[in-house]
């Protein structure tokens, strides 16, 4: 059988998309992937999605939005999207649980935190290295951290970690922070966070698990161990494109090249949130590609319907 449109991506902007494919009748079957809900769920507070004046979590907010999609019948597939071929069409799907065609695809699968590449990072990870605050952060009840970044996720996963950690080293590579301002005053008004300046992380140090990591002055070149039990790494985040095989092409940052109109440069593939955002990267802006695509591939199986059954359109 083959699918009017497949969706990949289960965050914000896959899950809009669904919601308005699928009251368009087009059966959307949407590819849930390894992050359930997307990046949102690990958002320990959302404040700036409308709406919702008292603020909610992103577990919270990806339950609503998949709840709001199932009600109109999209299909949701807890199975991860290995590869497509688009050279030919209907394009070719392929998940671990099968192989599937559809007419239409709304890319939507996010970006993953990026890494810091330095020594220890991948031996410790899980084992004190974390990237989602709001996943691990309850381990480290009782214990002192360190934060590395200096963005609005940085900042705002750090005072996240004051509800458990003693204290929150905040690693920046700058003098200043990139962060907004609200969130900074917050920051700076909070005692269990101490700034540490200009300084990076060449080395994470453990046995069982992370004992200290060490720190260089960028300014200075002056090198000190930290000691601390975990670190968590909050410093941007890389489009998830390498299953696409490059099909499909990329901007400059390796992110999806849209139009205005979401269109990829492959007719009936549509791209949508983070996927192809690097400026912007809001549950907002997110929810408004996966509109902008829905309404795009609604069009575009109307034109290949006309086509295929010419004077039957209304
Ligand atoms: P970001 O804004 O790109 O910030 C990344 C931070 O990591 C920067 O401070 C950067 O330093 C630092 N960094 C990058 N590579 C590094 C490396 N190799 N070593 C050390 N530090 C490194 O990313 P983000 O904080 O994930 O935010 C992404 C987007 O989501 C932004 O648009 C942000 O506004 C939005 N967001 C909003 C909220 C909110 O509104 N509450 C919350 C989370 C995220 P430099 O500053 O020196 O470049």
């Amino acid at each position: 059988m083959t699918e009017k449109v497949i969706i990949i991506g289960s965050g914000p902007a896959g899950l809009t998309a669904a919601l308005y494919t699928a009251r368009a009748q087009l059966e959307p079957l949407v590819f849930i992937g390894d992050v359930p809900g997307g990046q949102v769920t690990t958002s320990s507070e959302i404040e700036n999605y409308p709406g919702f004046p008292e603020g909610l979590t992103g577990p919270e907010l990806g339950e609503l939005f998949q709840r709001q999609t199932e009600r109109f019948g999209a299909r949701l597939k807890y199975d991860t999207v290995t590869g497509v071929d688009l050279s030919v069409h209907p394009f070719r799907v392929t998940a671990y649980g099968g192989e599937y065609e559809a007419h239409a695809l709304i890319v939507a699968t996010g970006s993953s935190p990026r890494k810091l590449g330095v020594s220890g990072e991948a031996d410790f990870s899980g084992r004190g290295v974390s990237y989602c605050a709001t996943c691990d952060g309850f381990f480290y009840k009782g214990k002192e951290i360190v934060m590395v970044g200096g963005g609005d996720a940085a900042v705002e996963e750090a005072m996240f970690l004051t509800r458990f950690a003693t204290k929150v080293y905040q690693v920046h590579r700058r003098d200043r922070l990139r962060a907004g301002r609200y969130l900074q005053e917050r920051a700076f008004n909070n005692e269990k966070i101490e700034f540490i300046w200009d300084t990076v992380v060449d080395e994470i140090v453990g046995d069982q698990a992370v004992t200290s990591v060490r720190l260089r002055n960028v300014k200075t070149g002056e090198e000190r161990l930290l000691t601390v039990q975990g670190i968590f790494i909050a410093i941007g985040h890389t489009p998830n494109t390498a299953w696409l095989g490059g099909q499909v092409v990329l901007d400059e940052r390796g992110y999806i090249a849209t139009d205005e109109r979401g269109r990829t440069n492959v007719p009936g593939v549509y791209a949508a949130g983070d996927v192809q955002d690097w400026r912007y990267r809001q549950v907002a802006t997110a929810v408004g590609d996966g509109c902008r695509a829905a309404m795009e591939v609604e069009r575009y199986i109307a034109e290949l319907e006309d086509r295929a059954y010419p004077g039957e359109a209304t």
